[in-house]
């Protein structure tokens, strides 16, 4: 009987782990299935070459960006331009970019689905249609006039990225033979946009201020004189010229460096950490499946004087494009933005679309009360120094930054902003590297891309 019993019990133990690794298998299927047959050598999806040979992938108007040839070959839009333009949110030849459509949306283009996995009854694979206008990415790629950089453009209400470009850049059609070192196609497999990280300048102040302002009960009654250099622990924090006597409206439209240091010497380094955690500026986002980069900011163990340099965004901090603009449509929309998405939809060759994609929320990146007082002071940056009149028929908030690299190199220019307006729900960030002036050309870069949003031009 012992013996029976034993064996019973041995049995069920035996039926139990195969259910288990049974559930284990499927959980992993229904979540990984698409990503397990788009295994680049699945020969029934690449070519021979490597390229995904089904699936075409389009703008959000329906231009065709790239498709499949018959033979398995694969072309890319008939306009060069525009091919640059769109090179990282599309895919390149050999699949280099690994956040482009091609690679990371893989299993949307090639209409995966649990029923009949892979195969597609027609053996074409599904079309995707991007988020992202070509012709803003067009205009954008142009304004940025063979610089490297980033622009994106986001609506903080749907988080549909309508233009997204990293420069430099290269023709699909003709990929160009890179040297090691070349400097031309630095970083060029990145999007810069989603995964790069960069020193912020003054766009950062937007998060000094945010802490300031909860944190300095008579913040607004303070007045300060700027001589052009002003001591915070145990240096100088200098500006490019002395901006004489100013409250905190004028500070930040000045975007005074002694009065942001101060700011940042008064708050500490807990309360910069929090802000810059809060504002999310140190989290990684997902874009449709695709993982951002995260900022890097570390103000332990600055000094008073490095903490100063820190509030005004120089020292040692890096951000993420696309994580700035999520903060700036936060700011736009009341202390939460959508998550940036970049898929549109997909429909199968039989004319089935997708099911439509849910927008996502962002935690509170800051409260609705601090988000009300950044704005209004962010719309008096645009009207006391960056000028109306280069940004007609927009409610524009911005700020500008001009970041010190070093290495007597120009600065990075950064203009990071949004519209508010229940028509105009954009959220957006330009970085020109080594472009100069956040205002002149960053500022430049992103009126002609809104212009052509909202005025349509
Ligand atoms: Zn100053």
């Amino acid at each position: 009987m012992k013996k029976i019993e034993r064996r019973a019990l041995f049995c069920l133990l035996l039926s139990a782990a195969l259910v288990l690794g049974l559930c284990v298998f499927s959980f992993r299927f229904v979540l990984r299935g698409g990503r397990w047959a788009s295994f680049s050598g699945n020969r029934h999806l690449y070519n021979s070459k490597g390229q995904l040979s089904v699936g075409r992938v389009l703008d959000r108007d329906g231009d065709v960006l790239s498709w499949p040839e018959k033979d398995g070959s694969r072309r890319w839009y008939d306009g060069e331009t525009v091919r640059k333009a769109t090179l990282h949110a599309v895919g390149d030849p050999n699949g280099y970019i690994g956040t482009s459509a091609l690679v990371a949306f893989a299993d949307r283009l090639s209409g995966y689905n649990l029923l009949t996995g892979a195969y597609s009854p027609l053996g074409e694979g599904n079309d995707l249609y991007l988020t992202i206008d070509a012709r803003y990415n067009y205009i954008a790629y142009n304004a940025l006039g063979g610089k490297k950089g980033a622009v994106g453009v986001y609506n903080y209400q749907t988080g549909e990225v309508l233009c997204m470009v990293s420069s430099p850049t290269f023709d699909p059609e003709s990929p160009p033979e890179i040297a090691e070192g070349d400097e031309r196609y630095d970083g060029v497999y990145l999007n810069r946009f989603l995964s790069g990280a960069f020193v912020p300048g003054s766009v950062y102040k937007t998060v000094t201020l945010a802490a300031a302002l909860e944190q300095i009960p008579d913040l607004y009654e303070r007045r300060w004189t700027c001589t052009g250099s002003t001591v915070v622990g145990d240096g100088a924090v200098t500006c490019p010229h002395a901006h004489g006597e100013q409250d905190i409206y004028d500070a930040l439209a000045n975007s005074c460096n002694g009065v942001f240091a101060q700011l940042a010497a008064e708050l500490g380094a807990a309360a910069l950490e929090q802000y810059t955690e809060k504002a999310g500026l140190t989290s990684r986002y997902t874009v449709d499946g695709i993982r951002t980069a995260a900022g890097q900011f570390d103000f332990s163990s600055a000094t008073e004087h490095q903490l100063g340099w820190a509030g005004v965004g120089q020292d040692d901090d890096l951000v993420n494009p696309c994580a700035l603009m999520v903060y700036m449509g936060a700011i736009a929309n009341g202390g939460k933005a959508a998550v940036p998405r970049l898929v549109l939809r997909t429909q199968s060759p039989l004319g089935l679309p997708s099911l439509p994609s849910l927008t996502k929320h962002t935690k509170t990146l800051v409260e609705a009360d601090t988000a009300g007082a950044l704005a209004e002071m962010m719309a008096r940056n645009v009207a006391e120094t960056y000028g109306t009149g280069r940004f007609p028929n927009m409610d524009l908030c911005a700020k500008s930054g001009t970041a010190e690299v070093g290495g007597g190199k120009a600065p990075n220019a950064w203009f990071a902003g949004f519209l508010r307006g229940e028509d105009t729900p954009y959220a957006f960030v330009v970085l020109v590297e080594n472009g100069g002036g956040g205002s002149d050309v960053a500022g430049t870069v992103a009126a002609q891309v809104l212009d052509a949003i909202v005025n349509g031009y």
